[in-house]
């Protein structure tokens, strides 16, 4: 199987999703887009909402990013933002730094000329109505212009009735990615329309989507991205990374990337002789004080429970002051 540049760094949790428009062209019933971020300008690091470009390269530098993928909404619709901020990371990473562009039109060779050198992978997005007459479009029109620049390219798509339809396109492609499809709080309504249902409770997972890409899964070239993988391999892999980056001397990190630390509340008058407590213990970066509270390495909170009075709870959140995943009261 071939797996592009930027899938391989994608499995390592290496890459970087760099979301620069929610805006786009199309209305596919099937876009997993949110409704926070559709038809919106807001810039997304990953997860971290940016303001000014420099951002994205502090958030790419949390994770120890070897790569980005420029995805959306539709990014050529802001094409004047994908190359600066390509060229802000290319300068700031190096030339190795890669970059994969997600894009649901076809560029033309201008639009082309002004991503080379700072895309590395284009990933086309042709939409569902124009896999029956795939090679006379304008998709592999561009594909192959884009094959003759310089570029790698494939194809990406959600895993759709009718897959089988793109099979002639793959001699023109580097790699064919198919994404499992996504159910989601905008697409739902559509889904239910078509009588799908979800696979199991614990993914977004549609039920029988793999069986539509049976045939097409066959050919080398064609690789087959779960929505499980996903949330699983991709995200704690990231998570790791940022974790290893971020955490402090306390924090333990778990096999997931989270982090897990203890946190003491103590009563107002008891403040200082429970700090004292902890420096005459602990070794001066194994506790911090936070205003009311003192976070600490889980395991001395739980071995001194009985003498340390106050709320004492055991957190486990995602890295860099992330979603808390769980919260233990001991
Ligand atoms: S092209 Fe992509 S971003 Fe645009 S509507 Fe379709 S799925 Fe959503």
């Amino acid at each position: 199987m071939t797996l592009s540049k930027g899938c391989v760094l994608c499995n390592q949790g290496a890459k970087m999703v760099l979301f620069v428009t929610g805006r786009c062209h199309r209305s596919c019933w099937y876009c997993p887009l949110s409704s926070e971020r559709k038809g919106t300008d807001t810039v997304y690091a990953n997860e971290v909402p940016v303001d000014v470009p420099s951002q994205i390269i502090e958030v790419a530098e949390m994770m120890s990013a070897l790569g980005t993928g420029v995805t959306g909404g539709e990014p050529l619709l802001v094409l004047d933002k994908v190359t600066e901020y390509c060229r802000r990371l290319k300068d700031h990473f190096g030339n190795d730094h890669q970059i994969h562009l997600y894009t649901a039109k076809a560029p033309d060779e201008n639009e082309l000329e002004q991503i080379k050198g700072l895309v590395d992978e284009i990933r086309f997005h042709p939409p569902r109505e124009s896999w029956d007459t795939i090679l006379d479009t304008d998709y592999i029109r561009s594909a192959k212009r884009a094959k003759e620049m310089g570029f790698d390219i494939g194809i990406e798509v959600p895993a759709l009735p009718g897959l089988e339809l793109l099979i002639p396109a793959l001699p023109h492609l580097d790699f064919l990615n198919i994404n499992e499809l996504e159910w989601g709080e905008t697409n739902a309504y559509q889904m239910r329309e078509r009588g799908y249902e979800l696979a199991d409770e614990l993914h977004n997972a549609i039920d029988g989507a793999k069986g539509w890409a049976e045939e097409l899964c066959r050919h080398d070239k064609v690789h087959w991205c779960s929505s499980g993988f996903k949330d699983s391999v991709q995200l704690r892999e990231r998570l790791k990374r940022i974790a290893r980056n971020t955490a402090r001397p306390f924090d333990e990190i778990t096999d997931d990337g989270t982090i897990v630390y203890g946190i003491l509340e103590p009563v107002q008058e008891q403040k200082e002789a429970v700090a004292r407590f902890c420096g005459e213990r602990l070794e001066p970066d194994s506790f911090e004080e936070h205003g009311d509270r003192i976070e600490m390495a889980w395991w001395f909170l739980e071995k001194y429970a009985d003498e340390l009075q106050g709320k004492k709870y055991v957190i486990e959140r995602y890295p860099h002051g992330g979603m808390v995943v769980e919260m233990t009261p001991l």
